[in-house]
Order: C-alpha cells, then sequence, then structure tokens
C-alpha cells in the first residue's frame, strides 16, 4: 500500500502507511501533543482531532494531551478504528479529507527535522525480564561458570525484577556514568567510584495500555490483548555494580539509573504480519503460561556504536526479537498470575536478545566476553565498555516484502560521572 506522501513509499524507510505510530512531539514553544510518523513527516493528531477528521471514540479528546496513556487506555476497538482511519486519510487511494485540505495539511503535516520528540507515555511501572536463552546462558556462564548458568527455574518462569519508571527517558537524552560500590577481584574491601564497565542491553520495551484489576489474574491471550505496542529499549548496565550488588535480590543500582526507549510506539496491529512463535519447550510450561498462538515477532535490531570523535557509527551487533523464550504476553500473564496489578503506561523490558551467534549479541559483556576480548570498530578505535562520549544507538525493523515497518532508532550519549566530592 502507497501513500500519496512520497517519501513515505520508499523501502527502507521505518515509517510507511502501513506502520502508523504513536509518539509525543513539540516545535519549539509549543506544548507537547499526540503525533503519528509517516515517511519524513510528522503528522499532528491533535489537528486532525480538532478538524473532525479522526475521533478516538472517547467521548473527547485526547490527542493533545502530552502522553498517548488516554488513547492507550481506550482498548483495541479504540485502537483499530483510528489506525483504519489514518491509513484512509494518508492512503494513495484513500478519502481526500486531508490531502485536499491544503492550510490543514501546512498545519498538520510538519518535517521530522523541525520537531523534538518526546517520551510517547507516562511510564507508570518498569519490569524487567531475563528472557533470552543466549544472553542468560552466556552471562550466567561468566558469573557463575557453565554449569551453573541457567538458574534451575529459568525454563519454567520467565525471571523479572522491578525497575525504576522514574529513570525511563527518550531517545536523545544524555546519560550520566553512575558512581557506585565495586569489588574489584584483586581488593578485599568494596571501593567507591564511577562505574568502570558500563554496558548496554538491546530489548524491545512492551507497552501496556489496559490494566487488569488488582488480585484479578489474565490469562496469555487477555494479557496480549492488554498490551498497546512495542518500543526499542536500551536497559543501560553498570555490570561491575551489579556483579557486587546482584546477590540474593538482583541488579539495584547496576540498573536504576536510566532506561532509554525510542520516541514512537508501534502498535500490533502494524506487526501482526510479524508474528512468530517462541522456539520450541525444552521443557513443557505450566498451562498458565502457554501461549495460544504466535506472540513473539520477526523484528530485525541492530547495535551501533560510535566514539566522540568517530566519524562514523560502527555497527556492533545484529539480532532478531524472535530468539527470545517468552513473549511479552508470557511475561505479562506471569507478572498477574499472583494478583498484582499492571497498569496502563507499564513498561516491560523483555530482556537482552542475543542470538545464537558471537556477532548477535546484545550487550559488550557477552560481545567483548566481559572485556576480555575487546571489539575493533569500523574507525579503528578498540572498546570493551563504553567510554564517555560514546553514542550507543538500536535501530529495529520488521522487514516486509518492499518496506519496513520501523521503530526509529533509541539513542543514547555517556556523559562523564559526577564530580567526585567528600562523599
Ligand atoms: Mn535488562
Amino acid at each position: 500500500m502507497k501513500s500519496w506522501i512520497e517519501s513515505a513509499n520508499t523501502a527502507e524507510g521505518h515509517f510507511p502507511v502501513l506502520n502508523l505510530p504513536f509518539g509525543v512531539f513539540s516545535r519549539v514553544g509549543e506544548a507537547p501533543r499526540c503525533a503519528t510518523a509517516i515517511g519524513d513527516f510528522v503528522l499532528d493528531l491533535a489537528a486532525l482531532e480538532d478538524a473532525g477528521l479522526i475521533d478516538a471514540g472517547a467521548g473527547r479528546a485526547v490527542f493533545g494531551e502530552p502522553a498517548l496513556n488516554s488513547f492507550m487506555g481506550l482498548g483495541t476497538p479504540a485502537w483499530d478504528s483510528v489506525r483504519s482511519r489514518l491509513t484512509e486519510l494518508l492512503a494513495e487511494d484513500g478519502a481526500p479529507d486531508l490531502r485536499s485540505d491544503a492550510a490543514l495539511c501546512a498545519r498538520a503535516l510538519i518535517p521530522a527535522g523541525d520537531v523534538a520528540l518526546h517520551l510517547p507515555f507516562s511510564v507508570s511501572e518498569y519490569t524487567d525480564f531475563y528472557a533470552g536463552r543466549q544472553h542468560a546462558q552466556n552471562v550466567g556462564t561468566m558469573f557463575r561458570g557453565p554449569e551453573n548458568a541457567l538458574p534451575p527455574n529459568w525454563l519454567h518462569i520467565p525471571i523479572g525484577y522491578n525497575g525504576r519508571a522514574s529513570t525511563v527517558v527518550v531517545s536523545g537524552t544524555a546519560i550520566r556514568r553512575p558512581l557506585g560500590q565495586t569489588k574489584p577481584a584483586e581488593s578485599d574491601a568494596p571501593i567507591f567510584g564511577p562505574c568502570r564497565r558500563l554496558d548496554i542491553e538491546l530489548e524491545m520495551g512492551a507497552v501496556v495500555g489496559l490494566p487488569n484489576p488488582f488480585g484479578e489474574p489474565v490469562t496469555v491471550a487477555e494479557a496480549d490483548d492488554m498490551i498497546f505496542g512495542y518500543v526499542l529499549l536500551n536497559d543501560w548496565s553498570a555490570r561491575d555494580i551489579q556483579a557486587w550488588e546482584y546477590q540474593p535480590l538482583g541488579p539495584f543500582q547496576a540498573k536504576v539509573f536510566a532506561t532509554s526507549i525510542s520516541p514512537w510506539v508501534v502498535t500490533k496491529a502494524a506487526l501482526e504480519p510479524f508474528r512468530v512463535s517462541t522456539p520450541a519447550r525444552e521443557k513443557p510450561l505450566l498451562p498458565y503460561l502457554r501461549e495460544p498462538g504466535p506472540m513473539l515477532y520477526d523484528v530485525e535490531l541492530e547495535v551501533r556504536m560510535q566514539p566522540e570523535e568517530a566519524a562514523a557509527a560502527s555497527t556492533i551487533s545484529r539480532t532478531n526479537y524472535k530468539h527470545m523464550y517468552y513473549s511479552a504476553a508470557q511475561q505479562l500473564a506471569h507478572h498477574a498470575i499472583g494478583g498484582c496489578r499492571m497498569n496502563n503506561g507499564d513498561l516491560l523490558g523483555s530482556g537482552t536478545i542475543s542470538g545464537p551467534e558471537k556477532d548477535q549479541f546484545g550487550s559488550l559483556l557477552e560481545l567483548t566476553w566481559g572485556g576480555k576480548e575487546p571489539l575493533t570498530l569500523e574507525t579503528g578505535e578498540t572498546r570493551t565498555f563504553i567510554e564517555d562520549g560514546d553514542t550507543m544507538t538500536l535501530m529495529g525493523w520488521a522487514q516486509g516484502d518492499d518496506h519496513r515497518i520501523g521503530f526509529g532508532e533509541c539513542a543514547g550519549t555517556i556523559l562523564p560521572a559526577p564530580t567526585e566530592r567528600n562523599w
């Protein structure tokens, strides 16, 4: 399907008319409001709503708000009806209502380079999982040895920990290197200072639109219906802090300092043609975790690294979301099974996505095998972990026959640690 907006019809662009992700934008001096992305443009959904061209069916305007949460809370019928109306307005042979209104086009279609993109929804809570088999195997081998790499519960439970919603930031936000406590192997006592093994985790984030009532679990199928869409997610990780603190309750300071997400939420409807099943189960799952159909997605992923002085970014990993052992719907159903209320705005990190090959790993910890095998970038620099000034960028898209359903990018540049005081 083509759009009358030419830049939406390229083979490698991220935002064809088949995508229509949702986000929040503003121009300088304006209040943030909701939008979709089409080709090289941002389409102002508040302007379309004001003009009477779209209606989410809430009985009030929802797209003038600075976050998608109200729209996300309306559920599948509203998500689908807005999507099909936008498709009609933007398709080459669709309705003329927007296309023929030059004044509205001038007001609502804004070159993407002229806007700032904001956190697309207000993040109510954030949980991060550990659902990639290869990643769990790799990290377990490095931290505990190959015999104890996979914890005994791993093939039965999507393991997770509760993270911090307060430090989820949008792509482009600079990230300060954290200070913390570590214990070098050669030292008898812990030391304090800037993290020296700063890392990324390549993940997808599932965005929850619909809540479940307190005390009422949901099935995997119901959990899937609660999910509004997906973003790219970088779970920044301080490996030296993590190694010292993580037993017995899991990561704490190692992960709380920042989590970056991409600015566009790609809907389940756009990803529907790319649904795939989770890999074969090595041990049968308990019935409450079994999926009624394919609930993972075939999404190609890349990690790029660019030192401050480098002329270009180097791709250091290529992998795919389809390698995960558990889907977001399974994670959400597991999260709610004991009665936990999941909220509008809940964000679920997939866990680090590492493919089976060495150049498919989703963290520097794995790519450099604990810092023992430095990477040489295309521009000549070598790296084990992230240095100050380095920019890390995640990219993702589902590959169609002649188009991509893109997520855009999720980028962050590392700033030096806070100047040390007399702590
Ligand atoms: Mn993680």
